[in-house]
């Protein structure tokens, strides 16, 4: 079987890239960016380097796949959602030409990441756990940008199978980490900002680290194989509204901080910067439905999974020391 990933050279896409490779599948990795600043790449893989919001590329790439998994996207951590949005809404393009590719050339099925950011901000602003089930997300009040975006394509998924017939699934991912992934720059997620933090003040010797907010913000984070092997099982069930794709281990910065201090062996003074980006108060998982639908959840401890990326994160950065 041929399948296309866009956004192959990403974090999510390359993991999800070599594992269809492992199981044999016939790999279409398409991305933006140069296959030099790929995060993996996968042998005996058909790469191509191009923009998906041109629509006669999406046909190129698109012609002759069976199925297609849509993780393109122009995308980042808190800091780069809340000061992008034209640009994270401009995803909208990739995947609205994603699905009219696979609809023309009868793609088989079609994947749509989509985000927890898409759910009702009015559940996520207390402490008080609220786990998000996949029927709050209307009505709908999602993260302006990023999350309309996602829940506008959702939508567009929908519709094109209600109306054409297209096989599309979706997941709702809520924060995925792992090695392979941004931890720079800008666009990096929370578990990957703290583990070059910590790594940086390893090194250079200054044992301050500075929280975006109180640190007391709640989240759950989802280890990268969990990620991948739950799209797999999204993707091949008979199941196509959207569902939610996360972990239900729910920590607060502080103690995401504590987790990676333990694992590199310090203790770092804490700054905590009240102005910086900093995303809704609380926000995690309820697995119910995923759990009834596939009788499994993902459930790597944070602990274990944080190693593995620590000391990713931490070989990187030694590289220019
Ligand atoms: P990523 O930024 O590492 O990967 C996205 C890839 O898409 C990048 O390599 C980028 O170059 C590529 N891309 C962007 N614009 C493109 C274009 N016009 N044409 C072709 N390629 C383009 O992000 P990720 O963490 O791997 O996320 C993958 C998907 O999962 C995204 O849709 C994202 O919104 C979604 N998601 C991720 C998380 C997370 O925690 N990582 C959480 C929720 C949803």
């Amino acid at each position: 079987m041929k399948v296309l990933v866009a956004g192959a050279g990403g974090f999510i896409g390359g993991h999800l890239t070599e594992s269809l490779v492992s199981k044999g599948f016939q790999v279409v990795a398409v991305d933006i960016k140069e296959t030099n600043h790929w995060y993996k790449r996968s042998k005996n893989v058909e790469e191509f380097v191009g923009d998906l919001r041109n629509l006669e590329f999406a046909y190129e790439v698109a012609k002759g796949v069976d199925n297609i998994y849509n993780l393109a996207a122009d995308m980042g951590g808190m800091g780069f959602i809340e000061n992008n949005k034209a640009a994270c809404m401009l995803s909208v393009q990739i995947n609205l030409n994603l699905l009219l590719a696979a609809r023309d050339l009868g793609v088989n099925r079609f994947f749509f990441a989509s985000s927890a950011c898409v759910y009702a901000k009015d559940h996520q602003d207390s402490l008080e756990v609220y786990p998000l089930r996949e029927d709050d997300a209307y009505p709908a009040m999602p993260e302006d940008g990023y999350g309309w975006e996602k829940l506008f394509s959702e939508r567009m998924c929908r519709h094109f199978r209600e109306d054409f017939g297209l096989n599309t699934r979706i997941a709702r991912f809520h924060n995925v980490y792992g090695p392979f992934g941004t931890f720079r720059g800008g666009r990096e997620k929370a578990p990957a900002a703290i583990c070059r933090k910590v790594v940086e003040a390893q090194l250079s010797g200054n044992h301050q680290i500075e929280i975006w907010g109180d640190g007391q913000q709640l989240r759950s984070f989802m280890w990268i194989d969990d990620c991948v092997r739950g799209i797999e099982v999204v993707m091949n069930s008979d199941y196509y509204d959207p569902v939610n794709l996360g972990s239900a281990e729910t920590v607060s910065i502080n103690k995401l901080v504590d987790i990676v201090e333990e694992i590199a062996g310090v203790k770092l003074k804490r700054q905590y910067n009240l102005s910086a980006p900093q995303g809704v108060r609380a926000r995690t998982s309820d697995n119910t439905l995923f759990r009834s639908l596939y009788g499994w959840e993902p459930n790597t401890s944070l602990k274990v999974g944080l190693e593995s990326t620590y000391s990713w994160i931490y070989n990187e950065l030694v590289k220019k020391y």
